[in-house]
């Protein structure tokens, strides 16, 4: 019976693989059962959707002993705050391609990771006028060349596709037909459960309150709950990010700043759901959202001027928003006018300096990565961030793509140039 408990409590606290942990020795056991140090082959720190699916890619590769350490519960961040849509529209070839790598493990969820991740398909189409409209086809032809499914249309087609929109300012907008958005809890529990099933260790409530190094390398974290060992660690902190890799004297240039969201119920005629939008006039970004709803934030970079601390911001919204933010969806769909507010929230982004996420191994701290600074457009990446992060952290090679996002760019100038102003679109 005793063994049956300890089995239990064992697979419910995922402490299966410590080999003696405080608090589970039972009392009066032989002296030489003594804690010990508590060990793993890869620590990944934050349990967003960044590092949920490194640790389920790093499961999947067969390295044994991967524990996930999440300070609150998984998606607690900014992933479950996320509006979650999933485009391709990247005027880059790197991150175009990625997101249509993970677009394509996002359709088949079930059959590649299991569970759900909530995919929705809607369309997705991005509006421009006259002086935006040679990067628009400019980016389309990247996007074409990579063998996404993506093009051009105008005029009469466009009042086709989306009724609703007032499209007598647009030149022209690009249609993705395969876009659509998901359900950004579900898919990081989902890749936790897979990583899991693998044998990975998902530990939540347990903070990382520092980086060891022992020699110059990595040699674990210290937690809220005591050391663990290991030889590589992988900081997904998000927003955290930056102050963590302060802790081993590692300067990332990330910038937490605050963005809101606003829903409006559509009125009773406003005919189907609309597709995903993104607006460069009045910038902002609309998406549907199940019970009639939209959701809509900006795409104004300037906005990655409203620092927030992550652990201390207004998680809600005020009126002045509701009102700034209704205004502008109203401009492109005016029949929003006759709709209604449902209120909000606001979540953080982890901004750096190009807009685009540090990928990489940090030089002269062997076993140290990190995988952080998305931005606010880090969801729709997380399937091709975990392969990649994966395959650097068992093989020690940058892969081209890799070299892409390397953390030495903020020093040495190479940082990533978009083809918009909106660097949020990437
Ligand atoms: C409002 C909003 C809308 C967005 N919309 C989109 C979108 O439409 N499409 C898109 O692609 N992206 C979007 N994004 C961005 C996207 O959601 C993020 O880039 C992505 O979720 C980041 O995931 P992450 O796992 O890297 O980070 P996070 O979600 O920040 O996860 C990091 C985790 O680390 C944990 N942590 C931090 N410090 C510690 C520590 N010391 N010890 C243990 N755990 C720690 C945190 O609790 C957190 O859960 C949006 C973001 C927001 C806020």
């Amino acid at each position: 019976m005793l063994r049956r408990v300890l089995a239990f409590v064992r697979k419910h606290l995922a402490l299966s693989r410590a080999p003696a942990v405080a608090g589970l020795t039972p009392p009066g056991a032989r002296a030489s059962i003594r804690p010990v140090t508590e060990t793993a082959e890869v620590v990944v720190i934050g349990g967003g959707c960044t590092g949920a699916s490194i640790a389920f890619h790093l499961a999947e590769r067969g390295v044994r002993r991967v524990v996930l350490l999440e300070k609150g519960a998984l998606a607690s961040g900014p992933t479950g705050r996320s509006t979650a849509i999933v485009r391709q529209h990247y005027s880059n070839e790197v991150t175009a391609r990625m997101a249509l790598e993970s677009l394509r493990v996002f359709q088949k969820w079930g059959d590649r990771v299991g569970g759900t991740c909530g995919f929705v398909q809607t369309g997705f189409l991005v509006g421009v006028r006259e002086g935006e409209r040679a990067a628009l086809e400019g980016n389309v032809a990247l996007q074409r060349g990579v063998g996404i499914d993506v093009r051009i249309v105008s005029g009469g087609e466009l009042s086709r596709l989306e009724p609703e929109l007032f499209t007598e300012d647009l030149v022209a907008a690009a249609y993705e037909p395969e876009a659509g958005y998901c359900d950004p809890v579900s898919t990081t529990t989902s890749l936790a459960d897979a990583a899991r099933a693998r044998g990975a260790r998902i530990v939540q409530s347990r903070e990382v309150t520092g980086i060891r190094l022992e020699g110059g390398r990595v040699a674990g974290v210290d937690t809220s709950a005591g050391p663990i060992a290991a030889p590589s660690v992988v900081n997904a902190a998000g927003a955290w990010a930056h102050r963590l890799a302060a802790t081993v004297g590692v300067e990332l240039p990330i910038e937490p700043s605050r963005h809101p969201v606003c829903a409006f119920h559509r009125p009773p005629d406003f005919g189907r759901a609309p597709m995903i939008y993104a607006d460069f006039v009045h910038q902002f970004y609309m998406r549907p959202e199940t019970g009639d709803l939209c959701l809509v934030g900006s795409i104004d970079p300037a906005a990655a001027g409203n620092l927030a601390d992550p652990d201390r911001y207004n998680e809600g919204v005020d009126l002045e928003t509701i009102s700034e933010f209704g205004g502008l969806v109203s401009r492109r769909y005016p029949a929003l006018e006759r709709g209604f507010s449902r209120g909000g929230w606001a979540g953080i982004y982890d901004v750096t300096p190009d807009w685009h996420p540090v990928l990489d191994a940090i030089d002269g701290i062997p076993g140290l990565f990190v995988a952080a600074g998305f931005s606010g457009h880090g969801f729709k990446l997380c399937p091709a961030v975990g392969s990649m992060m994966a395959g650097l952290v068992t093989t020690g090679r940058r892969d081209e793509r890799l070299d892409f996002f390397r953390a030495d760019r903020f020093r040495t100038g190479r940082l990533i140039r978009g083809k918009y102003d909106y660097s949020i679109v990437g």
